[in-house]
Formats: structure tokens, C-alpha cells, sequence
């Protein structure tokens, strides 16, 4: 048996009022996943533990059967691991954004959606000035994504940051890292004097004096967030028995199949947005089962319309998703595999970012006995065979009847 995890990222929402209070799953023209909750089961999993921020960092862990109150240390380590930066025990990896800062505030988490080649001279340039090999490094990321990790950190607490795109058009002096110990105040001291520092040397960059020119956002000024330590996880082959292959655009994701060992299929025009490769994605996924058992494939970009607040395109992620990506997998099996279609979490319209909901999922395999479902939805899935579960309890579905 092989099996096949499709994740539509945020796909899940509320009845949205433009779209006569239906959700976009229920508005949206998709015949495979109706298909899948049809011949399959369904059920709803709550990916979210209720003390936890929902994200997809934590909740994609939990549909891996990852408890993220355990496993989950942080997007910063994460993200470098999909970079391939080496981080020891006692290191605290954070991202490391380039934003624009006018007038005392943040203005733009991204410096307007930078370049790399832009952003990439940025941080070295504060490399240059702030890195202590050993104890303060940055590396490069893409576009406004880098990274700051504090080699030797020996104390028990992180310094919490602020998300930068929570903190728009908020005064900088409100969200600087602060101390919640006297243990971490210098830390939290020194993050806060290089983030103010950080304006000097980049405002008036040759990258910022020629964005100024051409009216864009300036990239003047590095927001840390997202710290944590390396997380230690069991590998995906020793907990369920099958070698895993991973696909996806984002690091944070491909962060998670780094720590759990799976392989990491990266896939040309795979972009994380609504105009990524979905055939590519269905291409590599059918390539990927020939030589594992088990092949995750994340789609960003249903999430990335749930945060702009853009339903039509949000019906249109999921219409793309159904057609070019799972109908194309599924045409091209040609031999017994379990298929599940999911959410990580909702990113509904009208909140515009994520919520802890339950999210509906559907489970076909060639020998399990079909519900009543026939719809893949929010409210339909509520009636599925397999009721409400949380956590690991996906994924013991999921392999049920193998061997582990
Ligand atoms: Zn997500």
C-alpha cells in the first residue's frame, strides 16, 4: 500500500457573506475531493492544541502525528533547517526579516516584497557590522527571509519577538524584545539595540537610495522573530514503519521534513502562491511514490488567499488544487494507495488570519468502508464516520491495517 497526504494550506474557513454564506469549500467545483469523502471516510481533526498559537508550523506537525505541545520549538529553526544552517543544541536560530520602518513604525513586514539580490546585499551588510563568529551569525535566506541564530545561548528562556506583520503600523518601541527575566534581559537588550542599530547602517544603503528613487519600499531596518532551539524529532520511519518524501514551497514545511527524515522533492515553479506548479507538484508526488511509501504535498496558496482576504481567489486555489493537482494524482496511480485531502488549520476570509478550529478530512482507501459523506466541506465533514479526533490520531487512520 502506498499512501498520500494532500494539504491545502488554510484551505478551511466560515460561511463567507459574498458567497451567500457559504465557505469556499462548499462554493468551490471540486469533484475530486467530493469524490475522496464520497468513496472514503471523513471526519474533522483538531490540529491545534487550545494553548497554542495556530499556525501552520504546529498544526501540520500534528496531522504528521507530531505533538506540537512536544516537537514544536519555533519557526526560526525550522526555516534554517530547509537552508541547511547547522545549528547545535544550545544555539537559538530566529528569522531574521528585512522590513521598512518609517516614522518610528513598521510599516512593511517584507521592505515591499524585496529582491533577493537586493535583500542579500542588505544583510551582509549587517553581517558586516553585528556578526561575532560564534556567538551572533547571520545567514542568508530568500528574498526578505534571513536569519539571526545566537550560537551558546545557555539559558533556559528564549526571547520572545514580535511577528512583524502583526506589529503593522505599530510603534517600534512597543514591540522591541523585551526581558520576561532578569536571565534574558541583556539578550533581549542586545536584539533590541542591533534592530534599532540595524536602521543606521541600512537607510541610506546604494539598495535603499535606488528602491527610494523607483518609489518602493525601502528594506531599512532587520526584525528577529521566531526564535527557537533545534527541535529533536523521531523520524518519520521509525514511528510509522514507511520512508516519506516531502513536497512543498515553503521552508517552514520543508523544515519538518528535514527533522523527520523524509526526502525533500523540490519541484520547479513550485512557488507558494496561487500561481504555483500544481501539475509539477502531482508530477513529482506519482515520481515520489515509486521510491517511498509515504508523500505529504503542501499547497500554500489557499492560505495566502485566506490572509488577503480575496474569496474569489480562495475558490479559485481550491478549484487549481482539485483539478491540476489531486485529480492529476489520482489519474496517475496505478497501484493501491490511501489518498487523505486536508486542511492545516482555517485562514477564513473574514478573520484574515488563522483560527484553532477542528478542519475537515477525508480518507480514502481501497479497503475502507465508505460513510454517508458525500460533500468535502466544513459542515459535511461533521457527519463522517470518523467523528471528531485530534492530534496523532490522523495519522493512526491514515496507516490503519499497516504494519508499524
Ligand atoms: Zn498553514
Amino acid at each position: 500500500m502506498k499512501y498520500i497526504i494532500v494539504l491545502g494550506d488554510g484551505m478551511a474557513d466560515y460561511p463567507v457573506p459574498q458567497l451567500g454564506n457559504k465557505t469556499p469549500l462548499q462554493v468551490a467545483n471540486k469533484p475530486n475531493m467530493d469524490k475522496l469523502a464520497a468513496k472514503g471516510c471523513c471526519g474533522l481533526l483538531k490540529t491545534v492544541p487550545d494553548n497554542i498559537t495556530p499556525g501552520s508550523g504546529p498544526a501540520i506537525l500534528s496531522v504528521m502525528g507530531y505533538d506540537p505541545r512536544i516537537y514544536y520549538t519555533g519557526r526560526g529553526p525550522l526555516e534554517a533547517a530547509a537552508r541547511n544552517i547547522e545549528l547545535n543544541q544550545n544555539d537559538v536560530a530566529y528569522r531574521c526579516n528585512i522590513i521598512t520602518e518609517k516614522d518610528g513604525k513598521i510599516v512593511d513586514y517584507s521592505a515591499g516584497h524585496i529582491t533577493n539580490s537586493e535583500s542579500s546585499k542588505l544583510i551582509e551588510s549587517v553581517k558586516q557590522n553585528f556578526e561575532q563568529k560564534g556567538n551572533i551569525e547571520f545567514f542568508e535566506g530568500l528574498d526578505y527571509r534571513h536569519f539571526l541564530v545566537l550560537r551558546n545561548y545557555m539559558y533556559p528562556e528564549i526571547v520572545e519577538c514580535t511577528p512583524p506583520h502583526n506589529a503593522i503600523g505599530v510603534e517600534i518601541s512597543q514591540v522591541l524584545p523585551k526581558n520576561s527575566s532578569e536571565q534574558t534581559k541583556n539578550t533581549a537588550d542586545m536584539l533590541s539595540k542591533m534592530i534599532l542599530d540595524s536602521n543606521k547602517i541600512l537607510e541610506n544603503h546604494p539598495v535603499n537610495v535606488a528602491r527610494k528613487e523607483a518609489g518602493k519600499n525601502v528594506g531599512n531596518m532587520i526584525w528577529p522573530w521566531g526564535g527557537g532551539r533545534k527541535p529533536s524529532m523521531p523520524l518519520f520511519l521509525e514511528r510509522y514503519g514507511v520512508e516519506g518524501a516531502v513536497i512543498t514551497a515553503v521552508d517552514l514545511v520543508k523544515g519538518i521534513g528535514v527533522y523527520t527524515g523524509m526526502k525533500i522533492v523540490e519541484v520547479e515553479g513550485a512557488t507558494g502562491l496561487y500561481n504555483t506548479n500544481y501539475e509539477g507538484k502531482a508530477q513529482a508526488a506519482l515520481d515520489a511514490l515509486k521510491e517511498c511509501d509515504f508523500v505529504f504535498v503542501h499547497v500554500e496558496a489557499p492560505d495566502e488567499a485566506g490572509h488577503g482576504k480575496d474569496y474569489e481567489l480562495k475558490v479559485k486555489t481550491i478549484e487549481d488544487l482539485d483539478k491540476r493537482l489531486l485529480g492529476n494524482i489520482l489519474d496517475g496511480l496505478n497501484e493501491e494507495c490511501t489518498v487523505a485531502v486536508l486542511p492545516d488549520h482555517p485562514t477564513p476570509i473574514t478573520v484574515g488570519t488563522h483560527t484553532s478550529d477542528p478542519v475537515p478530512f477525508a480518507i480514502y482507501s481501497p479497503d475502507t468502508k465508505a460513510d454517508e459523506v458525500t460533500k468535502f466541506d466544513e459542515d459535511s465533514a461533521k457527519s463522517g464516520g470518523f467523528g471528531l479526533i485530534e492530534g496523532e490520531a490522523f495519522m493512526n487512520l491514515v496507516f490503519r491495517g499497516t504494519k508499524q
